[in-house]
């Protein structure tokens, strides 16, 4: 486990679609996210150091009753130390009311003493859903439905940005291309729905060894590409060679059997006067000296 800094920690919750704030013991504001601000209006230095009780979101419930006043969940969390999840609207700076779920749980330190409650909301208004709807649509254009990869139209328009920046900057990265070893077999002896779950496994092995800025696409069929920075000519061989074995060490447990199988691979790294085109073309000739050669194997250039 690596520990997460204060930038990381920030950067993190400052990316969530829910509101977060913290308060300490006596309710005052200690943490605001950029959601929150989004969702209520109020920037972080209008709310750190005041209250709930001060009159800034006076959240209130169905019947309209102020919540900050009477039956505040942030205050009975406090009290009794219980997570709540409830539904209120709070108000919104411009005035008008904005429906949210939330949810409160309690904070304490390492003794196990009560320094406040953090709270979670999610905006459920309708003008809110639709956004998250069109993000969604937005990640459906990008991203393979059967395993989750990028899907092909993500690779080529990354391929394009990091051949631009790498003529500005040459800062080196590499593509690998690979494809499954006679994976029509598995089709045939097992049916389609084990070569999907294949595929599905294979991703997933893929993207939990991933490191966070290495992506992997599914490129068509049971064909992936793997578009990784940083790796200069002397780790273009043994990443690969890492990637190759990964994949033949691992299996899909399909009822009694276990489904295993090998990729074949080229791969090679940017050139000054490559094109989408020459890169892809270049890595796939690669991988076919890889299957001529006997296959599970890598072969760089
Ligand atoms: P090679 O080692 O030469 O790559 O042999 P192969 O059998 O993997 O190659 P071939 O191109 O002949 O067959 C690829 C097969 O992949 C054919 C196709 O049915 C299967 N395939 C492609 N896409 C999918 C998919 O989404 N799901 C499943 N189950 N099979 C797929
Ligand atoms: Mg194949
Ligand atoms: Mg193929």
């Amino acid at each position: 486990m690596t520990t997460l800094d204060e930038n990381n920690f920030r950067t993190i919750v400052d990316e969530l679609y829910d509101g977060l704030y913290f308060v300490d013991r006596r309710r005052k504001i200690t943490f605001w996210n950029k959601a929150a601000e989004k969702i209520t209006g109020f920037k972080a230095e209008e709310v750190i150091g005041s209250s709930c009780a001060d009159n800034i979101l006076t959240h209130v419930d169905e019947a309209g009753n102020n919540l900050c006043q009477g039956h505040c969940p942030l205050a009975a969390t406090l009290e009794d130390l219980a997570p709540r999840a409830t539904q209120v609207y709070l108000h919104h700076k411009l005035g008008h009311r904005v429906p949210v779920s939330v949810r409160i749980s309690p904070l304490t330190d390492d003794a196990g003493e009560v320094i406040g409650a953090v709270e979670l909301f999610t905006d459920i208004s309708n003008h809110r859903a639709n956004e998250l709807r069109v993000k969604e649509l937005e990640q459906l254009a990008l991203i393979d439905k059967l395993t989750q990869l990028a899907n092909r139209r993500y690779i080529e328009s990354q391929l394009e940005k990091h051949l631009t920046e790498f003529q500005r900057t040459r800062l080196p990265f590499a593509i690998y291309f690979f494809d499954i070893d006679h994976f029509k077999q598995i089709n045939d002896s097992y049916g389609h729905d084990a070569g999907d779950e294949v595929l599905r496994f294979l991703s997933k092995t893929l993207i939990d060894n991933a490191r966070p800025f290495d992506l992997y696409g599914r490129w068509g069929g049971e064909e992936f590409i793997a578009l990784i920075r940083n790796l200069d000519a002397d780790n273009l061989l043994s990443f690969g060679e890492r990637l190759r074995m990964l994949v033949q060490h691992s299996y899909l447990q399909w009822g009694n059997e276990r489904l295993a199988v090998t990729i074949s691979l080229g791969g090679t790294l940017a050139q000054s006067d490559d094109t989408l085109d020459s890169l892809v073309k270049r890595a796939d000739r690669l991988l076919y000296t890889s299957k001529k050669n006997g296959r599970n194997r890598l072969t760089i250039g």
